[in-house]
């Protein structure tokens, strides 16, 4: 026996929160009330970009090379994690498997593998400056390859395939591209969420079908959700979860077919719509 072994209590190796937490109930109220608390920011210098797929990525050349240029020209001073959306191609399957009488989990795994086509597209666009694109299998790398490389391409959505939600209505998966690259700005307690799609932010309905949608320039998750759009920028999933925000409790969604505008959200300026939390 050492003098460690003597001092060993192992009644004391566990916080009087640790005591509640082994012999409570997980799902008893008061005791989940008392886990609140600080949460560590693991990589407060990265920037999670998503990358808009029927909105920037495939309108094609035209407006992804000139976004490809732009995300090279910010290695330098910005980290960045880029998502990529799904768009149209997703929602063509979509349709097919719905046609088909396919559940939503399987919808989610059809997404999936569409986002990651366009991953792929922009990796390789990338490729040139040592960008890796990494599957949720690598994210523990994340943090070497953000130093060494500066950025890192990832699909956007969440990785839960069929375990997906079902939605509150109709059958497409709810938690898509945005809620994916948001939970990646959460977790990760990044500097910033930027969704670059093709209008310059949030408007009061689709200026695409509404010449009178008028632009928001800020605004709350709670007040755009109580506003009840008919149609938004980001999905609804989003504006839900920030309510819940440890960490990234504000997003922006800026146009990124106007050249300067990811370099001005990099830098925080205020360009586009800024969302908060609160
Ligand atoms: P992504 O390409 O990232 O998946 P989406 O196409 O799903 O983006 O969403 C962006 C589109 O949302 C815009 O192109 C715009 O036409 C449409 N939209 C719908 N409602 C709104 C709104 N209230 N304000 C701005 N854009 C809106
Ligand atoms: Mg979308």
């Amino acid at each position: 026996m050492n003098d460690f072994a003597d001092d060993y209590r192992p009644d004391q190796l566990l916080s009087d929160l640790g005591k509640r937490l082994v012999s409570g109930s997980l799902t008893d109220r008061q005791l989940l009330a008392q886990t609140a608390g600080p949460v560590q920011q693991l990589l407060p210098d990265a920037n999670v970009v998503k990358i808009g797929g029927q909105s920037v990525i495939d309108r094609g050349g035209k407006a992804l090379l000139p976004l490809v240029e732009e995300i090279a020209g910010n290695l330098a001073q910005h980290q960045m994690i880029l998502g990529t959306g799904a768009g149209t191609r997703a929602r063509h399957a979509y349709s097919v498997a719905l046609d088909l009488g396919l559940p939503t989990g399987v919808m989610s795994v059809l997404g999936t593998f569409v986002s990651m086509q366009n991953a792929r597209m922009l990796h390789y666009l990338l490729a040139k400056h040592g960008i890796p694109f990494i599957e949720p299998v690598q994210f523990p790398q994340l943090p070497l390859y953000l130093v060494e490389r500066r950025a890192v391409v990832f699909f956007g959505m969440p990785p839960y395939t069929f375990w997906q939600q079902n939605p509150a209505v109709g059958r497409i998966p709810p938690h898509r591209t945005d809620t994916g690259s948001y939970l990646v700005s959460e977790v990760f307690g990044a500097r910033s969420m930027i969704y670059v799609k093709d209008e310059d932010g949030l408007y009061t309905a689709d200026p695409k079908k509404d010449r009178n949608a008028t632009f928001i320039p800020r605004i709350t998750a709670g007040e755009l959700l109580a506003l009840d759009l008919q149609d938004l920028v980001v999905e609804r999933a989003v504006l839900e979860l920030m309510q819940n925000a440890q960490h990234r409790r504000s997003i922006r969604v800026i146009n990124g077919l106007v050249p300067g505008n990811l370099s001005r959200a990099l830098a925080g300026e205020d360009v586009g719509t800024l969302i908060t939390a609160e």
